[in-house]
């Protein structure tokens, strides 16, 4: 799709406006105009933590190989147990995990065998040793009806069969499919290539990390939220630095990230401030759109690419305040970084909990606020708000544990009331 058709697609879409534009609908232009590479490596297995696959894996082997005993006991024919009185078998020999080795198990007669040991023909069942009543002269005794046929026994391709699908193109590799293509025997695998991401900082207000910090200047804090959060996407960060409210330099800084990078982010200059130049630049290098985004914080928000010959670079231009640089990354930039990364990924779980205080929202505008979450004696799910909820305030970021997100249509929310919230980290 081109950055013209861009506008036009915006333009034909129900409710656009750029001056109040629903971050749904923002959402769904940016990520339909962005195309996922295509390029892989191949990795080692030990080195595909977190990548994400390039291909399907067509199971090549049966998981496992052989039906086995889930637990330590004995193997029998399962239509021995058919007595309501105590049964006894005698025991013709012993099988370890691993053993090749052929057992001929008859009726009335037993395997000592361990967990993991290839099931003898025949058997179908297994006995756990602490449901063995008794075990005397090479025999054991069982009541009656203390297993059912079938039990603790692991069948061939239980787990994965051969010639199915075991993982899909575009899964972002975790460690339990890590274990899986090592049951599989696969040593290395096909990745798609990872994304180099630029991005910079614009504000001549700003100090790099190691400057004094002079009357009227901050520290530059986004550039390294956004290394962060980059680096957690498995994107590879290329820092193009703090750069000064100058045209001239604002343009070589896109030139560079659109030379170098699959995409360019950069933060401030977006507002219609005096020193804004970042859309000027951005307008004269390519085809951007400049939208005030119906949500708080982070309305000014800027989209589309940066052309160099035949390349088109996606480019984002966020606002300034680093909590805006967070918000619009987490619910704007990274749908786009996963498509263009080529993830299917699932999208994240919305829970509801129940809000701990009233929270005055206007209608008309996505509002997330900072906030944790807290379970009550009951197991109720509360959440309450981190504080001052200003876009500047990154202190109430880094105290949160999640997001809470009063959609668009919503008005002001009374304590008790069910809310949606997105939670920071997970499991795995
Ligand atoms: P702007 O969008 O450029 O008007 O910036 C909005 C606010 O965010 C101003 O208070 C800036 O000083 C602040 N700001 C912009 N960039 C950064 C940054 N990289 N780190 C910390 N604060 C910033
Ligand atoms: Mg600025």
């Amino acid at each position: 799709m081109t950055a013209e058709s861009l506008l036009l697609r915006a333009q034909q879409m129900p409710g656009y406006n750029p001056a109040a534009l629903p971050i749904e609908l923002a959402r769904q232009l940016i990520v339909e105009s962005i195309t996922p590479v295509t390029e892989f490596d191949v990795v080692a297995l030990s080195d595909a933590l977190g990548r994400i696959l390039a291909a399907d894996i067509i199971s090549p082997i049966d998981v496992p190989a052989h039906d086995n005993s889930a637990m330590d006991g004995y193997a029998l024919h399962g239509a021995d147990l058919q007595s309501d009185s105590p049964i006894v078998f005698t025991i013709v020999g012993t099988a370890l995990a691993g053993d090749a080795q052929h057992h001929e198990v008859h009726a009335g007669q037993c395997l000592r065998i361990m967990t993991g040991a290839m099931m003898p023909v025949g058997c179908d069942t297994v006995v756990p040793q602490e449901l063995v009543h008794r075990v005397e002269g090479g025999q054991i005794t069982l009541l009656a009806n203390s297993i059912q046929r079938g039990d603790n026994r692991r069948s061939r391709g239980e787990d994965l069969r051969q010639g199915v699908s075991a993982l899909s193109r575009g899964r972002r590799l975790r460690p339990s499919d890590i274990g899986l293509l090592a049951s599989l025997g696969m040593s290395e695998v096909h990745v798609l290539r990872k994304l180099r991401v630029a991005f910079f900082s614009t504000g001549d207000e700003l100090r790099s990390l190691g400057e004094a910090l002079t009357t009227g200047a901050v520290y530059d804090a986004n550039r390294y939220t956004l290394l962060g959060m980059l680096a957690r996407l498995g994107c590879e960060p290329i820092d193009l630095g703090l750069i000064k409210d100058e045209p001239e330099s604002i343009t070589a800084a896109f030139c560079e990230g659109g030379r170098c990078a699959d995409m360019v982010i950069t933060s401030g200059g977006v507002s219609v401030g005096e020193a804004d130049h970042t859309k000027k630049v951005m307008a004269n290098l390519g085809e951007v759109l400049f939208w005030t985004i119906a949500m708080r914080p982070g309305r000014p928000l800027a989209f589309g690419h940066i052309h160099k010959k035949e390349k088109r670079t996606p480019v984002f231009g966020l606002p300034g305040n680093p909590v805006a640089v967070m918000v619009t990354f987490y619910f704007l930039v990274r749908d786009a970084l996963l498509r263009q990364m080529g993830e299917c990924g699932e999208t994240l779980p919305t829970l509801r909990a129940i809000s701990a205080q009233a929270i005055a929202k206007k209608s008309g505008r996505t509002e997330y606020q900072r906030a944790r979450l807290s379970i009550d004696q009951n197991g109720q799910v509360f959440v309450t708000v981190t504080g001052t909820q200003g876009s500047g305030i990154l202190s109430s970021m880094s105290n949160a544990n999640c997001m809470m997100v009063l959609e668009h249509g919503r008005g002001s929310v009374a304590a008790g009331e069910l809310v949606d919230v997105v939670i920071f980290d997970g499991l795995v």
